[in-house]
């Protein structure tokens, strides 16, 4: 694999570029042609499903308190903070306005303001990808392995755990991080990018697993995750991502 040949996934659409997790930022990412674009999913109080990072709606809505709180037909009526044109998208929505496009899907299922998993929420999501033929371009990820398990047992063919570096840290070693990630049926792991090097990479694929990052927002942690071989990584920046492996695409040809 050529080391430019690494997916780039617009984070929450592309953040820093668009507002996060709102329609514009996923047609911008459909736009760009990002590789995959990321979202967090999150349910309401009468099962709905709705998508924004937070558990709690205060930081990007012009609502307050937990999603969980809140039923979908209200949380459905609340505007963006820095977007005031667009309401909260549910996620069926968002999957009716992926659907089209050639871009995988890397839903990221959110526990609840406690941080324990909602109910059933898992084979909500998978569901919903099944039921428009989205299954197959979607990848789950979760910060917590039980979420993952229940994405499994669902029927969700991948499943990416996302490493949080506290996790990382007290676990020790890569050997102890890639034993859990196989019991709990995870094939991929996605790492801070400024927690990876070389070694940490070379061992993961060792152990069978596939190796992404996320948080790769700066121009020299994009080169990083450029340089370092991974399969994929998240970014608030995809057109700067994308313009910077464009431009090694291009020096390879120039070079041959
Ligand atoms: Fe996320």
């Amino acid at each position: 694999m050529s080391r430019s040949a690494v997916l780039i996934a617009a984070h929450r659409g592309g953040a820093r570029e668009v507002t996060e997790n709102s329609r514009a930022a996923f047609r911008h990412a459909i736009a760009l042609g990002a590789d995959q674009v990321e979202f967090d999913v999150h349910r309401t109080a009468d099962g709905g499903l709705v998508v924004l990072h937070d558990a709690t709606l205060e930081r990007t809505t012009t609502g307050t308190g937990p999603v969980a709180a809140l039923r979908l037909e209200e949380i459905c009526r609340l505007r963006l903070r820095d977007r005031r044109e667009e309401t909260v998208p549910t996620f069926e929505e968002v999957l009716d306005l992926l659907a089209p496009a050639a871009i995988g899907l890397r839903v990221e299922i959110k526990p609840g303001v406690d941080l324990r998993p909602y109910p059933g929420i898992e084979a909500a999501v998978v569901a919903a990808l099944r039921a428009r033929g989205l299954l197959h371009r979607s990848v789950i990820t979760s910060f917590l392995l039980p979420i993952l398990e229940a994405a499994a047992a669902a029927g969700a063919p991948r499943r990416l755990w996302l490493v949080a570096p506290l996790v990382q840290a007290s676990l020790g070693s890569t050997a102890r991080l890639t034993e859990l990630a196989r019991a709990a049926g995870v094939g991929e792991l996605g790492l801070h990018i400024d927690r990876l090097d070389a070694a940490t990479v070379e061992s993961v694929r060792t152990a069978g697993l596939e190796v992404g990052a996320w948080a790769a927002h700066e121009d020299a942690q994009i080169e990083k995750a450029l340089d370092s071989g991974l399969a994929v990584f998240t970014t608030d920046r995809p057109s700067a991502a994308l313009a910077i492996r464009n431009a090694r695409l291009a020096a390879d040809r120039g070079g041959r």
